[in-house]
């Protein structure tokens, strides 16, 4: 990998009533490079961010931006720049001046002022709106003016906290489009906050799980959906079933009855994890997993139904079948083994050797 342009080495935070926010988390960000931080409310992703702006100071720990410890410089001097929420314009001024307030701010001289954003505005193709407000913008110039003005200053680095949370979902999805569209066209290094595991998904190069202030999984999106390291990461990234048991004999048993048949060995007190689209109707091979039970709920989500089946006591399967499907009430499901996830009940670890996703020729 090419010398990080951020560097996180084992940042903790604690806060003055106890909290403890981040405890230790270490992580690289490339040049170039789109990083989510995802996680649950309160996971520590804002702190992270902060702590990399400068805007908070870390407990413990070492930050390094383009190769330099910036752990107690000022937010300005740090060669970062945040885009906040809703990219927050100033409505009465225009996209110009929106652009250059940083400037301004820094006492730059108004003929720099004018050709920086000129430049930044001609990257970002927002040229011809310089003299509009920003109500006279669309969703996707707005987020274009947000960011020119982040880049003004020639940060090495963005970062952003969930910029696109209050906005509608269509709208979302297009600047979502946008936002992945643009940094590529432009290469900014960026470090991006959300809660959404969709847009962690479909932004990043590579994805950050937090959970309770420490990483859980860091990987390319492929990866963590596809091998998610923990049983945490495998429901919180596409919602994947666990079927808790007891592993006996290439069965899973809970309460004393066997509720589905695993492929592999082991035995002991697992997870088992199967996302719901891997799911089929009707029975598998020897080699599949297994499971019958007693269908609760249908819902129609489109282009597909998801069934709700009950396979044991306090155990629901979730599965998306066709639309068009006629089905008893009592069904079995199946899924060939290498969509099956087993993770170890105490450690919530992934047992089972992860699948490969390495891209080339095998060996
Ligand atoms: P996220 O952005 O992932 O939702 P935060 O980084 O905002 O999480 O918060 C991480 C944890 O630190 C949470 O438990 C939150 O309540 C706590 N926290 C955040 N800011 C403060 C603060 N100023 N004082 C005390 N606790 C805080
Ligand atoms: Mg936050």
């Amino acid at each position: 990998m090419d010398t990080p342009i951020v560097r996180v080495d084992d940042i903790r935070k604690v806060f003055p009533d106890g909290t403890v926010a981040l405890g230790g988390v270490t992580v690289d960000c490339a040049p170039g490079e789109l990083l989510v931080l995802v996680g649950p409310s309160g996971c520590g992703k804002t702190t992270l961010l902060r702590s990399i702006a400068g805007l908070e100071t870390p407990t413990g720990g070492r930050i390094e931006v383009g190769g330099v410890d910036v752990t107690r410089e000022a937010p300005q001097r740090r060669g970062v720049a945040m885009v906040f929420q809703h990219y927050a314009l100033y409505p009465d001024k225009t996209v110009r001046d929106n652009i250059e307030f940083p400037l301004r701010m820094a006492r730059v001289p108004r003929t720099e002022r004018n050709r920086r954003s000129d430049e930044v505005a001609h990257l970002l193709q927002i040229g011809e709106l310089m003299g509009r407000r920003p109500a006279q913008l669309s969703g996707g110039q707005k987020q274009r003016v947000g960011i020119g003005r982040a880049l003004v200053r020639g940060p090495k680095v963005l970062l952003m906290d969930e910029p696109l949370s209050n906005l509608d979902a269509k709208l979302r999805v297009e600047m979502r489009a946008e936002l992945r569209a643009l940094h590529q066209a432009l290469g900014t290094t960026i470090v991006y906050v959300t809660h959404d595991q969709v847009e962690a998904l479909t932004l990043a190069d590579r994805v950050c799980v937090l959970r309770d202030g420490r990483i859980e999984q860091l990987d390319t999106p492929e990866a963590v959906f596809g091998a998610p390291s923990t049983a945490f990461v495998a429901t919180f990234l596409g919602g994947m079933n666990l079927l808790r048991g007891t592993l006996v004999d290439g069965h899973l048993v809970r309460d004393g009855s066997t509720v589905a048949r695993v492929p592999g060995g082991g035995s002991g007190e697992v997870d088992v994890g199967c996302r719901p689209d891997a799911l089929r109707l009707g029975v598998g091979g020897d080699d599949a997993l297994t499971v019958t039970g007693e269908v609760v709920l249908r819902e129609m989500l489109g282009t597909q139904s998801q069934l709700h089946v009950k396979v044991a006591d306090g155990l629901i399967v979730r599965a998306l079948v066709p639309v068009d499907l006629p089905t008893e009430r009592t069904v079995t499901l199946w899924a060939p083994p290498a969509d099956v996830h087993l993770f170890d009940a105490d450690s919530g670890t992934r047992r089972a050797p992860a699948p490969t996703f390495s891209v080339g020729a095998p060996a």
